[in-house]
Protein backbone atom coordinates (compact mmCIF):
# COMPACT_ATOMS: atom_id res chain seq x y z
CA UNK A 1 0.00 0.00 0.00
CA UNK A 2 1.34 3.37 -0.97
CA UNK A 3 1.44 5.87 1.84
CA UNK A 4 0.08 9.04 1.49
CA UNK A 5 1.51 12.30 1.62
CA UNK A 6 1.43 13.31 5.19
CA UNK A 7 0.48 16.92 4.34
CA UNK A 8 -1.96 15.80 2.07
CA UNK A 9 -3.42 13.55 4.92
CA UNK A 10 -4.11 16.77 6.46
CA UNK A 11 -4.91 19.08 3.94
CA UNK A 12 -2.59 21.64 5.12
CA UNK A 13 0.49 22.99 3.15
CA UNK A 14 4.43 22.16 3.32
CA UNK A 15 4.90 25.42 4.95
CA UNK A 16 1.33 25.14 7.15
CA UNK A 17 2.06 26.25 10.86
CA UNK A 18 1.87 24.28 14.08
CA UNK A 19 -0.86 25.74 14.60
CA UNK A 20 -2.37 24.78 11.00
CA UNK A 21 -1.28 21.79 11.55
CA UNK A 22 -3.29 21.28 14.70
CA UNK A 23 -6.47 22.52 14.08
CA UNK A 24 -6.30 20.19 10.56
CA UNK A 25 -5.86 16.92 12.82
CA UNK A 26 -7.91 18.17 15.44
CA UNK A 27 -11.19 18.44 12.72
CA UNK A 28 -10.10 15.46 11.55
CA UNK A 29 -9.95 13.57 14.63
CA UNK A 30 -13.27 14.58 15.68
CA UNK A 31 -15.24 13.35 12.42
CA UNK A 32 -12.74 9.49 12.62
CA UNK A 33 -12.70 8.76 15.82
CA UNK A 34 -13.91 5.54 16.61
CA UNK A 35 -15.68 6.63 19.36
CA UNK A 36 -17.91 8.97 17.18
CA UNK A 37 -17.79 7.54 13.74
CA UNK A 38 -18.80 3.96 13.31
CA UNK A 39 -17.89 3.80 9.47
CA UNK A 40 -15.96 0.97 8.63
CA UNK A 41 -12.80 2.71 6.91
CA UNK A 42 -13.11 5.79 9.94
CA UNK A 43 -10.65 3.57 11.69
CA UNK A 44 -7.92 3.86 9.20
CA UNK A 45 -8.26 7.54 8.16
CA UNK A 46 -8.15 8.13 12.25
CA UNK A 47 -5.06 6.01 12.01
CA UNK A 48 -3.52 8.31 9.52
CA UNK A 49 -4.55 11.66 10.51
CA UNK A 50 -2.85 10.46 13.50
CA UNK A 51 0.28 9.25 12.54
CA UNK A 52 0.72 12.22 10.03
CA UNK A 53 -0.05 14.60 13.05
CA UNK A 54 2.95 12.58 15.30
CA UNK A 55 5.28 13.72 12.59
CA UNK A 56 4.45 17.11 11.20
CA UNK A 57 3.78 18.13 15.21
CA UNK A 58 7.38 17.23 16.11
CA UNK A 59 10.02 19.90 14.74
CA UNK A 60 12.56 17.26 14.27
CA UNK A 61 10.18 14.05 13.05
CA UNK A 62 8.79 17.46 10.44
CA UNK A 63 12.12 18.23 9.66
CA UNK A 64 13.22 14.59 8.85
CA UNK A 65 10.18 13.92 6.82
CA UNK A 66 10.66 16.95 4.62
CA UNK A 67 14.20 15.16 3.71
CA UNK A 68 13.94 11.85 3.99
CA UNK A 69 9.86 11.18 3.07
CA UNK A 70 8.02 7.97 4.07
CA UNK A 71 11.03 5.82 2.46
CA UNK A 72 14.14 7.91 5.10
CA UNK A 73 11.01 7.43 8.28
CA UNK A 74 11.05 3.54 7.82
CA UNK A 75 14.05 2.54 5.74
CA UNK A 76 16.59 0.71 8.06
CA UNK A 77 19.06 2.91 9.87
CA UNK A 78 16.26 5.44 10.58
CA UNK A 79 13.65 3.63 12.78
CA UNK A 80 10.36 4.17 12.22
CA UNK A 81 8.29 7.34 13.44
CA UNK A 82 6.79 6.62 17.17
CA UNK A 83 4.65 3.68 15.44
CA UNK A 84 1.72 4.39 18.14
CA UNK A 85 -0.94 4.27 15.44
CA UNK A 86 -2.48 1.11 17.07
CA UNK A 87 -3.80 2.38 20.15
CA UNK A 88 -6.44 4.97 19.50
CA UNK A 89 -6.31 6.42 23.59
CA UNK A 90 -9.46 7.55 24.53
CA UNK A 91 -11.54 10.52 22.90
CA UNK A 92 -11.13 12.55 26.07
CA UNK A 93 -7.10 12.43 26.00
CA UNK A 94 -7.64 13.93 22.88
CA UNK A 95 -9.41 16.80 23.75
CA UNK A 96 -7.37 16.64 26.98
CA UNK A 97 -4.45 17.78 24.61
CA UNK A 98 -5.72 20.66 22.52
CA UNK A 99 -7.21 22.07 25.14
CA UNK A 100 -4.60 21.40 28.09
CA UNK A 101 -6.41 19.91 30.43
CA UNK A 102 -6.34 23.11 32.90
CA UNK A 103 -2.69 21.97 33.92
CA UNK A 104 -3.26 18.01 34.95
CA UNK A 105 -0.72 17.23 37.55
CA UNK A 106 1.95 14.73 35.79
CA UNK A 107 1.50 11.26 38.13
CA UNK A 108 5.56 10.64 39.37
CA UNK A 109 4.89 7.19 38.96
CA UNK A 110 3.66 7.05 35.18
CA UNK A 111 5.75 5.88 32.76
CA UNK A 112 8.12 8.65 31.02
CA UNK A 113 9.70 8.62 27.62
CA UNK A 114 13.56 8.95 28.04
CA UNK A 115 15.31 12.28 26.61
CA UNK A 116 16.41 12.55 23.26
CA UNK A 117 19.55 12.58 22.07
CA UNK A 118 21.83 14.43 19.41
CA UNK A 119 25.35 13.55 17.82
CA UNK A 120 27.16 15.41 15.45
CA UNK A 121 28.85 12.96 13.26
CA UNK A 122 31.26 14.50 10.98
CA UNK A 123 32.05 12.86 7.30
CA UNK A 124 34.60 13.36 4.54
CA UNK A 125 33.38 15.34 1.54
CA UNK A 126 33.15 11.37 -0.17
CA UNK A 127 31.17 9.79 2.89
CA UNK A 128 28.54 11.84 2.42
CA UNK A 129 28.31 11.35 -1.21
CA UNK A 130 28.20 7.61 -1.15
CA UNK A 131 26.87 6.59 2.46
CA UNK A 132 28.83 4.85 4.97
CA UNK A 133 28.18 2.37 7.78
CA UNK A 134 29.37 3.61 10.57
CA UNK A 135 29.82 2.36 14.55
CA UNK A 136 29.53 5.75 17.01
CA UNK A 137 30.18 5.78 20.71
CA UNK A 138 28.08 8.18 22.51
CA UNK A 139 27.89 9.11 26.28
CA UNK A 140 24.50 8.17 27.58
CA UNK A 141 22.63 7.32 30.52
CA UNK A 142 22.04 3.69 30.91
CA UNK A 143 19.67 1.84 33.91
CA UNK A 144 22.06 0.58 36.50
CA UNK A 145 22.63 -2.81 36.32
CA UNK A 146 22.77 -3.82 39.61
CA UNK A 147 19.50 -2.30 41.03
CA UNK A 148 18.07 -2.47 37.58
CA UNK A 149 16.98 1.23 37.62
CA UNK A 150 15.31 1.23 41.19
CA UNK A 151 17.93 2.73 42.50
CA UNK A 152 18.27 0.60 45.74
CA UNK A 153 20.38 -1.86 47.12
CA UNK A 154 20.04 -4.97 45.84
CA UNK A 155 17.77 -7.18 48.50
CA UNK A 156 16.33 -3.63 49.77
CA UNK A 157 12.88 -1.94 47.86
CA UNK A 158 11.96 1.63 47.59
CA UNK A 159 9.36 3.10 49.83
CA UNK A 160 6.23 5.21 49.22
CA UNK A 161 6.92 8.94 50.33
CA UNK A 162 4.89 9.42 53.46
CA UNK A 163 5.34 13.70 52.89
CA UNK A 164 3.11 13.35 50.05
CA UNK A 165 1.82 10.09 50.15
CA UNK A 166 4.02 8.84 46.52
CA UNK A 167 1.98 12.60 44.84
CA UNK A 168 5.65 14.09 44.15
CA UNK A 169 3.95 17.44 45.25
CA UNK A 170 3.20 19.25 48.59
CA UNK A 171 0.44 21.43 49.18
CA UNK A 172 1.29 24.92 51.76
CA UNK A 173 -1.35 26.71 52.51
CA UNK A 174 -0.60 30.11 52.92
CA UNK A 175 -2.71 33.09 54.53
CA UNK A 176 -2.83 36.38 53.06
CA UNK A 177 -4.47 39.51 52.70
CA UNK A 178 -6.57 38.62 49.68
CA UNK A 179 -7.30 35.02 51.35
CA UNK A 180 -5.69 31.68 51.94
CA UNK A 181 -3.72 30.55 49.01
CA UNK A 182 -2.89 27.00 48.03
CA UNK A 183 1.07 26.47 46.88
CA UNK A 184 1.94 23.43 45.13
CA UNK A 185 5.54 22.53 45.44
CA UNK A 186 7.88 19.64 44.15
CA UNK A 187 8.76 17.70 47.57
CA UNK A 188 11.71 18.38 48.74
CA UNK A 189 11.90 14.97 50.91
CA UNK A 190 11.52 12.60 47.68
CA UNK A 191 12.41 15.30 45.23
CA UNK A 192 9.41 15.19 43.26
CA UNK A 193 10.12 11.03 42.90
CA UNK A 194 7.14 10.13 45.22
CA UNK A 195 9.83 7.07 46.45
CA UNK A 196 12.72 7.29 48.95
CA UNK A 197 14.64 4.80 48.78
CA UNK A 198 16.03 3.63 52.50
CA UNK A 199 19.29 1.78 51.46
CA UNK A 200 20.74 3.35 48.62
CA UNK A 201 22.21 1.38 45.26
CA UNK A 202 26.19 1.29 45.85
CA UNK A 203 26.52 1.46 42.06
CA UNK A 204 24.33 4.42 41.03
CA UNK A 205 24.07 6.39 44.57
CA UNK A 206 20.63 5.64 44.61
CA UNK A 207 19.66 7.75 40.85
CA UNK A 208 18.99 4.33 39.00
CA UNK A 209 21.43 5.36 36.09
CA UNK A 210 24.85 4.98 35.19
CA UNK A 211 26.93 6.90 32.46
CA UNK A 212 28.14 4.59 29.85
CA UNK A 213 29.66 4.77 26.24
CA UNK A 214 27.85 2.96 24.08
CA UNK A 215 28.55 1.85 20.24
CA UNK A 216 25.47 2.52 17.89
CA UNK A 217 25.35 1.13 14.27
CA UNK A 218 24.65 3.63 11.66
CA UNK A 219 23.84 3.96 8.22
CA UNK A 220 24.52 6.91 6.56
CA UNK A 221 21.78 7.10 3.04
CA UNK A 222 24.56 8.14 -0.23
CA UNK A 223 23.59 11.67 -0.71
CA UNK A 224 23.09 12.75 3.03
CA UNK A 225 23.57 17.02 3.25
CA UNK A 226 25.11 19.21 5.18
CA UNK A 227 22.74 20.03 8.71
CA UNK A 228 20.58 16.67 7.94
CA UNK A 229 19.69 14.67 10.71
CA UNK A 230 19.31 10.68 10.99
CA UNK A 231 16.75 9.92 13.70
CA UNK A 232 17.78 6.42 15.57
CA UNK A 233 14.54 4.82 17.24
CA UNK A 234 15.01 3.89 21.34
CA UNK A 235 18.61 4.79 21.28
CA UNK A 236 18.15 8.09 23.14
CA UNK A 237 18.32 8.26 27.37
CA UNK A 238 16.20 5.28 28.55
CA UNK A 239 12.40 5.54 29.79
CA UNK A 240 11.90 6.38 33.50
CA UNK A 241 9.08 3.93 35.61
CA UNK A 242 9.20 1.80 32.31
CA UNK A 243 8.74 4.09 29.79
CA UNK A 244 9.75 4.19 26.48
CA UNK A 245 13.20 4.62 25.99
CA UNK A 246 14.19 8.59 23.50
CA UNK A 247 15.61 8.68 20.31
CA UNK A 248 18.96 9.31 19.12
CA UNK A 249 19.42 12.14 16.13
CA UNK A 250 23.06 11.84 14.02
CA UNK A 251 23.02 15.32 13.05
CA UNK A 252 25.62 15.49 10.44
CA UNK A 253 28.76 17.98 9.14
CA UNK A 254 30.68 17.83 6.58
CA UNK A 255 34.39 18.55 5.96
CA UNK A 256 35.14 20.59 3.09
CA UNK A 257 37.02 19.53 0.45
CA UNK A 258 40.48 20.61 -1.63
CA UNK A 259 38.71 21.56 -4.65
CA UNK A 260 35.01 19.87 -5.05
CA UNK A 261 31.87 22.55 -3.39
CA UNK A 262 28.38 20.89 -2.86
CA UNK A 263 25.34 22.35 -3.19
CA UNK A 264 22.25 20.46 -2.94
CA UNK A 265 23.06 16.93 -5.28
CA UNK A 266 25.27 19.30 -7.49
CA UNK A 267 28.90 19.42 -7.15
CA UNK A 268 30.99 22.54 -8.41
CA UNK A 269 34.69 23.28 -8.94
CA UNK A 270 37.09 25.03 -10.71
CA UNK A 271 39.70 24.02 -13.69
CA UNK A 272 42.51 26.32 -13.93
CA UNK A 273 43.75 25.93 -17.95
CA UNK A 274 46.35 27.87 -19.75
CA UNK A 275 45.62 31.03 -22.23
CA UNK A 276 46.86 28.37 -25.20
CA UNK A 277 44.51 25.48 -23.99
CA UNK A 278 41.64 28.22 -24.01
CA UNK A 279 42.33 29.72 -27.32
CA UNK A 280 43.50 25.94 -29.17
CA UNK A 281 41.14 23.69 -27.69
CA UNK A 282 42.48 20.64 -25.85
CA UNK A 283 41.13 17.04 -24.27
CA UNK A 284 41.77 17.68 -20.45
CA UNK A 285 41.32 14.56 -17.69
CA UNK A 286 39.74 15.97 -14.28
CA UNK A 287 38.52 14.73 -11.09
CA UNK A 288 34.90 14.13 -10.70
CA UNK A 289 34.03 12.20 -7.40
CA UNK A 290 32.88 9.08 -9.51
CA UNK A 291 36.37 9.11 -11.11
CA UNK A 292 38.35 10.80 -13.51
CA UNK A 293 36.44 12.14 -17.21
CA UNK A 294 37.73 13.60 -20.06
CA UNK A 295 36.49 16.97 -21.04
CA UNK A 296 36.39 18.49 -23.91
CA UNK A 297 37.58 22.34 -23.90
CA UNK A 298 36.20 23.58 -27.50
CA UNK A 299 39.02 26.36 -29.13
CA UNK A 300 38.17 29.96 -27.82
CA UNK A 301 36.60 28.52 -24.23
CA UNK A 302 36.56 31.93 -22.22
CA UNK A 303 37.45 32.16 -18.71
CA UNK A 304 34.33 31.54 -16.54
CA UNK A 305 32.95 29.25 -18.58
CA UNK A 306 31.44 26.73 -17.22
CA UNK A 307 30.92 22.95 -18.21
CA UNK A 308 28.65 20.29 -16.76
CA UNK A 309 29.00 16.61 -16.53
CA UNK A 310 25.61 15.49 -16.03
CA UNK A 311 25.26 12.71 -13.46
CA UNK A 312 28.30 13.33 -12.24
CA UNK A 313 27.20 14.99 -8.62
CA UNK A 314 25.91 13.27 -5.51
CA UNK A 315 23.25 11.09 -5.66
CA UNK A 316 19.52 12.30 -4.50
CA UNK A 317 19.40 11.26 -0.18
CA UNK A 318 15.77 10.54 -1.47
CA UNK A 319 16.71 8.20 -4.51
CA UNK A 320 15.75 10.67 -7.15
CA UNK A 321 18.94 10.50 -9.60
CA UNK A 322 21.76 12.04 -9.62
CA UNK A 323 23.19 15.63 -9.71
CA UNK A 324 25.46 17.23 -11.76
CA UNK A 325 29.01 18.33 -11.41
CA UNK A 326 29.86 22.07 -13.06
CA UNK A 327 33.26 22.63 -14.11
CA UNK A 328 33.95 26.85 -14.46
CA UNK A 329 36.96 26.99 -16.29
CA UNK A 330 39.44 29.69 -15.10
CA UNK A 331 42.60 30.84 -17.17
CA UNK A 332 45.51 31.30 -15.91
CA UNK A 333 47.79 34.33 -16.61
CA UNK A 334 51.49 33.35 -16.66
CA UNK A 335 53.53 34.99 -14.10
CA UNK A 336 56.97 33.67 -14.79
CA UNK A 337 58.00 33.69 -18.30
CA UNK A 338 61.03 32.82 -19.76
CA UNK A 339 62.87 35.03 -22.72
CA UNK A 340 61.78 32.88 -24.89
CA UNK A 341 58.27 32.61 -24.04
CA UNK A 342 58.33 36.51 -23.91
CA UNK A 343 59.50 36.86 -27.19
CA UNK A 344 56.62 34.32 -28.88
CA UNK A 345 53.84 36.91 -26.98
CA UNK A 346 55.46 40.42 -28.44
CA UNK A 347 55.28 38.34 -31.60
CA UNK A 348 51.76 37.22 -31.09
CA UNK A 349 50.70 40.54 -30.20
CA UNK A 350 52.59 42.34 -33.28
CA UNK A 351 50.77 40.40 -35.65
CA UNK A 352 47.63 40.71 -34.16
CA UNK A 353 47.12 39.18 -31.36
CA UNK A 354 44.34 42.07 -29.93
CA UNK A 355 41.99 41.93 -32.99
CA UNK A 356 42.49 37.82 -32.43
CA UNK A 357 39.73 37.99 -29.87
CA UNK A 358 35.68 37.57 -31.04
CA UNK A 359 33.33 40.20 -32.23
CA UNK A 360 31.35 40.21 -29.30
CA UNK A 361 35.02 41.48 -27.57
CA UNK A 362 36.41 43.32 -29.95
CA UNK A 363 33.68 45.96 -30.44
CA UNK A 364 33.73 46.12 -26.29
CA UNK A 365 37.31 46.50 -26.31
CA UNK A 366 36.72 49.36 -29.37
CA UNK A 367 34.07 51.14 -26.99
CA UNK A 368 36.11 50.71 -24.12
CA UNK A 369 39.09 52.47 -25.78
CA UNK A 370 36.79 55.22 -27.29
CA UNK A 371 35.15 56.28 -23.27
CA UNK A 372 38.96 57.04 -22.69
CA UNK A 373 40.00 58.99 -25.63
CA UNK A 374 36.75 60.64 -25.12
CA UNK A 375 35.79 60.48 -29.27
ZN1 LIG B 1 7.67 13.07 48.72
ZN1 LIG C 1 22.01 1.17 41.04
Amino acid sequence: MSKRDYYDVLGVGKDASKEEIKKAYRKLARKYHPDVNKEADSADKFKEAKEAYEVLSNEQKRAQYDQFGHAGAQGQGFGGFGGGAQDFGGFGDIFDMFFGGGGRRRDPNAPQQGADLQYTLVLDFEEAIFGKETDISIPKEENCDTCHGSGAKPGTKTKTCSHCNGSGQLNTEQNTPFGRVVNRRVCHHCNGTGKIIPEKCNTCGGTGKVKKHKKIHISIPAGIDEGQQIRVSGKGEPGVNGGPAGDLYVVVQIKAHEFFEREGDHIYCELPITFAQAALGDEIEVPTVHGKVMLKIPAGTQTGKVFRLKGKGAPNVRGYGHGDQHIKVRIVTPSKLTDRQKELLREFNEIGGNEATDEQDGSFFQRFKKAFKGD
